[in-house]
């Protein structure tokens, strides 16, 4: 068996500890005699994984009694919908365009109503974020939105917007669990897990409960409620029941890294490795503004389209695979989940710096 450094920006690296224990339990589950894809998401035994998974990710985040958890699908771009569906009473909302992500979510709440782009960094390149500590909120906003990790351009909020008292909404897809956060100053964090938690075909939202109300817009599915979801313990139809399992198994993973506050430390240091060696090279530049630089994805540039395909498939040679950039920007990105192991990240630099050495 040989693997590679996956640099993917998702889906994406697992831990492998996860992914062999899974190996392990793929044909009998605990004495089960089956596997978790072939369980009834009704039974005691699947019972047990969804609550210990919640649990371990209230453990994990700090999540406030008030906040409920729920385990959906139609990745983070269902989102787009459910979100105006179910909290734009007034039908107002405003949005931050920080990236592709953003700028999608809102074009999606412009069919419910009023959706208002209170900021943007779209003039360049969404290679920063925008000063958020005085935005004009609507005072009929029912909420305000953010994209926290930009996980195409890479940058991240450092802090949160001003809101005036608003409720904030964050997908925070590609940096979810990257390093402690203060749930109750959102009123709803939700991702798709296949960034940085998951396989794919999971969304988890942390949705504060006086937000998820029967109060939503006319003709909103059954399927799209968050109150359905909720009175049913994320069990109103049948959940993505094998993606959970993998979930919490990489919750428990992250209890035994030492929590969130390790995660960060850790992600630091990888980022740290990269950056630094993106300010001194003479042939490789990052893109993004110092103050917002992301710790999950590290977008960068040689300045020429040709090097930069060269670099990306001398790289793949080298067992350092989908450095590719996002098709909308080019050039090239690392994204370095918390899975990453800064092994990968250090023969990554090690590679960039031969690269440099030959083709300057
Ligand atoms: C990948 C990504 C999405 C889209 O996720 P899907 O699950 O494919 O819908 C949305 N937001 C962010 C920040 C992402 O990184």
């Amino acid at each position: 068996m040989s693997r590679v450094y996956n640099f993917s920006a998702g889906p994406a690296v697992l831990p492998e500890e996860v992914l062999r224990e899974a190996a392990a339990e793929m044909m009998d589950y605990r004495g089960s005699g089956m596997s978790v894809m072939e369980m009834s998401h009704r039974s005691k035994v699947y019972q047990g994984i969804i609550e210990k998974a919640e649990a371990d990710l209230r453990e994990l985040m700090g999540i406030p009694d008030n906040y409920r958890v729920l385990f959906l699908q139609g990745g983070a771009s269902q989102q787009f919908a459910m979100i105006p569906m179910n909290l734009m009473k007034n039908r107002v909302a405003d949005y931050i365009i920080t990236g592709q992500w953003a700028k999608k979510a809102w074009k999606e709440a412009s069919l419910y109503g009023k959706a208002n782009a209170v900021a943007s960094s779209e003039d360049k390149t969404f290679s920063y974020i925008p000063d958020c500590s005085d935005l004009p909120i609507d005072p009929d906003a029912d909420y305000v939105y953010i994209c926290e990790n930009n996980t195409i351009y890479g940058t991240k909020f450092k802090t949160l917007p001003n809101t005036k008292g608003k409720p904030l909404v964050a997908d925070v897809s590609s940096c979810f669990l990257s390093e402690p956060a203060d749930v109750s100053k959102y009123g709803l964090i939700y991702g798709g897990v296949q960034k940085n938690i998951g396989p794919a075909g999971v969304v988890i939202a942390i949705i504060r409960e006086d937000l998820i109300t029967e109060d939503v817009l006319p003709g909103t599915p059954t399927m799209l409620r968050y109150k359905i979801h909720d009175d049913a313990k994320s069990l109103y139809n049948t959940p993505p029941a094998y993606g959970i399992y993998i979930c919490g198994k990489v919750f428990e993973w992250l209890k035994k890294q030492g929590g969130l506050e390790a995660m960060k430390e850790y992600n630091e240091k990888k980022a740290k490795l990269l950056y630094d060696f993106l300010d001194e090279s003479k042939l490789f530049s990052g893109t993004v503004r110092r103050e917002d630089r992301s710790l999950m994805n590290v977008p960068f540039v040689t300045g020429s389209d040709e090097l930069d395909a060269k670099f990306v498939a001398e790289a793949k040679a080298c067992g350092l695979e989908n450095l590719k950039g996002h098709r909308s920007v080019g050039g090239m990105r690392a994204s370095i989940y918390n899975a990453m192991p800064i092994e990968g990240v250090e023969k990554l630099v090690e590679f960039m710096r031969q690269f440099e050495a030959a083709n300057r």
